[in-house]
């Protein structure tokens, strides 16, 4: 199965076959979150995306290093050079040690992947533990002539280096452009051009977070964290590079120049990028009033929610989708993904009663490779969830004995529906660490309306009503229907 791996790379901006430097083996650096804030759907789908890319690599027997950082100093308010530090600020408001808020965003993120199945990478390193290779890396850069130092700060020379390398060769943006984009912010008189970014930046006296330098007391730009974590851990050359399509500019171009600039080659060979994710088709922000933190869509404790939605529909939704598309939530979809999910399970269920035949009526080897390629073509989960459907209908269709299958193929589908669902998507049957084991709790309401309809078969209707009338009393909705009946929890 090796060498038919199809993933597209931003920076050619095309499918390639996936060929690692080293046979056997893939490196994968993925930019991790910076640790301010609950973490949101963004964080979700960047981690779901890769989550999905390191499985299957695994499953395609690669020894995989993946290196997901975590940005704990040097990310600027703005993305620019000028304003406070994320982190710093948080402190700040909340009275908190600057590591105390890293700490518990931390915390809040590692359990937010946990719950989502979210596999732990191979390595989470830190921006502050690795302030030495950050000086090194700037030393390299300013050693190549790409960077000067201006009153304690250190700046990557863009113009320069664009000179002789295409700055903006990622994003597709044009130096041009950009230049008479640049505002003329305040406090850029350091820089030689307003294009030009921070890799080292002098602290100002009530910055708390400062590492001394031969430049200054001050921190490492926010850029420059994943080119000194990324050949530190990877070599300066490696396999792949993700993260969100919004870190393409700067941050990624960024990183591309330092690389260049510090190593004289370009470190990456497939820039992988996911794209955002829209709520109500409008773009989430906190200034939009929209931002729903995971934790709240895992709770339902936001008027924008009709209800909790668990990690496993949350994870499920997110592969209904092309990594590359943008996603856009709504209650409506997750509901739907919801129904999805559990005829999914429930095909696991029925493969298990199934009872084989001599010959197959059905095409199983086919539906194998149809999952196969599409998983090859640039991880196309929708169309490996649509193939897995047909698979259901399939399996259906044995069940009602409209069509056959051989014990061969169906030891086939028994290997095939649990490697895609369990060990490629992350999905599992119990939902891990949510607060309502729901579960549980449908399957009890579920049993007392069985109760009130036998009670009603048996013309005993003091017992029908009375469960009928309690059960509404504690908030549920029920209504008779053809097939028995169908209740909600009134919010
Ligand atoms: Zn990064």
């Amino acid at each position: 199965m090796e060498n038919q791996l199809q993933i597209y790379n931003t920076l050619t901006r095309r499918k390639e076959v996936f060929e690692p430097l080293h046979p056997g083996k893939a490196g994968m650096y993925v930019c991790g979150p910076t640790v301010y804030g609950e973490a949101h759907l963004g964080h979700a789908r960047s981690a779901i995306t890769f989550d999905l890319l390191f499985r299957y690599l695994k499953h395609l027997n690669y020894k995989v290093r993946y290196v997901r950082n975590i940005t704990d100093v040097g990310h600027l308010a703005n993305d620019s050079d000028e304003g406070e530090d994320k982190i710093a600020k948080k402190a700040r408001l909340d009275e908190l040690e600057p590591m105390e808020v890293v700490q518990i965003y931390t915390n809040y993120y590692e359990r937010a992947m946990e719950k989502l199945n979210v596999l732990s990478p191979s390595i989470e390193p830190r921006a502050t533990g690795h302030i030495l290779e950050q000086i090194e890396t700037v030393e390299k850069i300013l050693n190549s002539g790409y960077a000067y130092e201006s009153n304690g700060s250190v700046y990557f020379d863009v113009e320069k280096y664009a000179k002789s390398n295409s700055y903006g060769q990622l994003s597709g943006r044009k130096i041009e452009d950009l230049q008479a984009n640049t505002r003329d912010l305040e406090g850029q008189h350091e820089k030689r051009s307003p294009l030009d970014f921070a890799i080292w930046k002098k602290a100002s006296p009530e910055h708390i977070m400062r590492w001394p330098s031969r430049w200054s007391d001050g921190f490492p730009g926010w850029h420059l964290e994943c080119t000194a974590m990324s050949s530190r851990y990877l070599g300066e050359t490696f396999d792949i590079h993700g993260g969100g399509m919004d870190l393409t500019f700067p941050h990624h171009e960024a990183e591309m120049a330092q690389a260049r600039a510090a190593f004289g080659h370009d470190s990456v060979r497939y820039w992988m990028h996911n794209n955002m994710i829209t709520l109500n088709g409008q773009k989430m922000g906190k200034s939009l009033g929209n931002a729903i933190s995971l934790n709240e869509f895992f709770s339902g404790n936001h008027p924008l929610l009709e209800k909790p939605y668990s990690p496993m529909t949350i994870r499920y939704f997110m592969l209904t989708a092309h990594y590359r598309s943008t996603l856009d939530f709504s209650n409506e979809a997750l509901q739907a993904a919801e129904k999805g999910l559990t005829r999914l399970l429930k095909a696991l269920d029925v493969l298990d009663q199934i009872k084989p035949s001599d010959k197959s009526t059905i095409k199983v080897q086919e539906l194998k490779a149809d999952c196969y390629a599409a998983m090859n073509d640039d991880l196309n989960t929708p169309i490996a969830i649509a193939s897995l459907f047909e698979g259901v209908k399939m399996i259906n269709s044995v069940v009602d004995g409209k069509e056959s299958i051989s014990e061969d193929d169906l030891n086939v589908l028994k290997n095939l529906f649990p490697v895609f669902i369990f060990e490629l998507f992350g999905l599992e049957k119990t939902e891990k660490g949510t607060s309502s084991n729901s579960g549980a709790f449908e399957a009890a309401v579920d049993l007392l309306l069985d109760l009130r309809m036998k009670a009603k078969a048996n013309k005993d209707w003091v017992t029908a009503d009375k469960i009928r009338d309690e059960l509404c009393k504690l908030g549920f909705v029920i209504k008779d229907t053809k097939e028995g009946f169908s209740w909600e929890l009134k919010e």
